[in-house]
C-alpha cells in the first residue's frame, strides 16, 4: 500500500498503524531543542517541523480506519498522565539539551516579592542543578543570595557570608552556568550609573540577557542586606527599610549578577542587579554602589529564560497586574 507524498517524498505506509497508535505521544515542533536553539539552529527546527506536519495530515487520514476502540484506550492512557503527576509536587524540568548552560533560570517573578511572597518554594540543592552563577534571596527574604563557582552564600544582617546547605529554600533566584562570552576592559568608573552605560556601550544587543561577573579590587563597594521577616509579611519597599548597609575599600572579591532587557519589567529587574562577596567568602551582599578601576568585566550573553513559579501559597492569590516599577526603583538602590 503506498500513500500519498509527504513533503520529504518518503513513502510513509510502512508500520502504519503502529504510528497512528504511537501518534499522540509525540509533539510536532515542539521539543526542547527546537524551542532553545540558538538562530543558527533554527532552520533545523523548522524543517523538522513542516516534515511533521505534513506527515501529520497523513497520518490523520490513515487513522480514520483506525478501531475506535484502540483511539478511545489511547486518549484514556494520555487523560491519566496528568491525573497522576498531580498528586505530586510540580517539578522545574527546563530544557535539557547542552544548550541548558544558555539558560536563565529563574524562581517566581520580582513583583512578587515586591508584593511580598518570601515563602521559599526551591530548594537550593536543585537550583545549583540549574546553574553555578547567580543571585536571589531566601525564604522569608532572610539575606542575599550569592551563587558563584557552584557554591550557594547568603549574607546576612551581620553582613557575613554563610555557605547555604542544601535544603533551605528561595522564593526568588535567577541562576546560569557561567560561561564568558566578552570580556570589557573598565578603566575607571565612579559609581554603578558609568559602569552601567560603560557595559551597555558594549553589548552587542540590549534585547538578551547578559550574566555579568566582575573579579578584581574594588576601590569602593556598598552593599546591604536584609533580615528575615515574620508575617504577615511586609512588602518589599517596607522590608528594606531595615536593610543593613556595608561599605568596603579597596575590596578584592568578585560581582554577581545581571543585566536584563526592559521587557521583562514585572519578571525580573529591567538593568543591572548586582550581588557582591569577598575573595575570603567571608562577606558581601546586594550591590547599592560600587566603583571600579582598571578591571575586566565578563560577560556571558543569554538568549533564553526558564521561569519555575510558585505552585501553591501566597503566589497563587497575589495580584499582579499593576505597575510596581516605582517600588522596585526604591528597593534596588
Ligand atoms: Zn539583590
Amino acid at each position: 500500500m503506498i500513500d500519498e507524498d509527504n513533503d520529504s517524498g518518503q513513502d510513509v505506509s510502512i508500520g502504519q498503524e503502529f504510528l497512528c497508535a504511537q501518534k499522540p505521544l509525540s509533539l510536532p515542533g515542539f521539543s526542547p531543542n527546537y524551542l532553545f536553539s540558538p538562530a543558527s539552529r533554527k532552520l533545523v527546527g523548522t524543517a523538522r517541523r513542516r516534515n511533521r506536519l505534513s506527515s501529520d495530515v497523513v497520518l490523520m487520514r490513515k487513522c480514520r480506519y483506525y478501531p475506535l476502540s484502540m483511539i478511545i484506550l489511547i486518549l484514556a492512557v494520555l487523560a491519566a498522565i496528568p491525573a497522576a503527576n498531580a498528586s505530586e509536587r510540580e517539578s522545574y524540568s527546563g530544557p535539557t539539551t547542552d544548550q541548558d548552560r544558555e539558560v536563565l533560570f529563574q524562581v517566581s517573578t520580582i513583583d512578587a516579592l515586591l508584593l511580598a511572597v518570601y515563602d521559599g518554594i526551591l530548594p537550593v540543592g536543585e537550583l545549583k542543578e540549574r546553574g553555578d552563577f547567580g543571585i536571589g534571596t531566601f525564604d522569608k527574604l532572610e539575606g542575599e543570595m550569592v551563587v558563584v563557582d557552584g557554591v550557594c552564600y547568603q549574607v546576612r544582617i551581620d553582613g557575613v557570608a554563610y555557605i547555604v546547605p542544601d535544603e533551605v529554600t528561595t522564593p526568588f533566584a535567577t541562576v546560569t552556568f557561567f560561561d564568558p562570552d566578552e570580556t570589557v576592559l573598565v578603566e575607571k568608573a565612579g559609581n554603578m550609573t558609568e559602569l552601567g552605560e560603560i557595559l551597555e556601550a558594549s553589548f552587542p544587543s540590549e534585547n538578551v540577557f547578559y550574566a555579568i561577573r566582575i573579579n578584581g579590587t574594588f576601590p569602593y563597594v556598598k552593599t546591604r542586606s536584609v533580615p528575615a521577616q515574620e508575617e504577615p509579611y511586609p512588602l518589599l519597599v517596607d522590608a528594606v527599610a531595615n536593610q543593613t548597609v556595608f561599605e568596603f575599600e579597596d575590596a578584592s572579591g568578585t560581582v554577581v549578577g545581571f543585566w536584563s532587557p526592559e521587557f521583562v519589567d514585572g519578571i525580573n529587574v529591567p538593568g543591572y542587579h548586582l550581588h557582591f562577596i569577598t575573595d575570603d567568602r567571608k562577606a558581601g551582599g546586594h550591590i547599592l554602589d560600587l566603583q571600579v578601576e582598571g578591571t575586566l568585566v565578563e560577560l556571558d550573553l543569554t538568549p533564553s529564560i526558564f521561569m519555575a513559579l510558585p505552585t501553591e501559597g501566597d503566589f497563587f492569590n497575589v495580584d499582579l497586574t499593576g505597575d510596581l516599577s516605582a517600588d522596585l526603583e526604591k528597593v534596588e538602590k
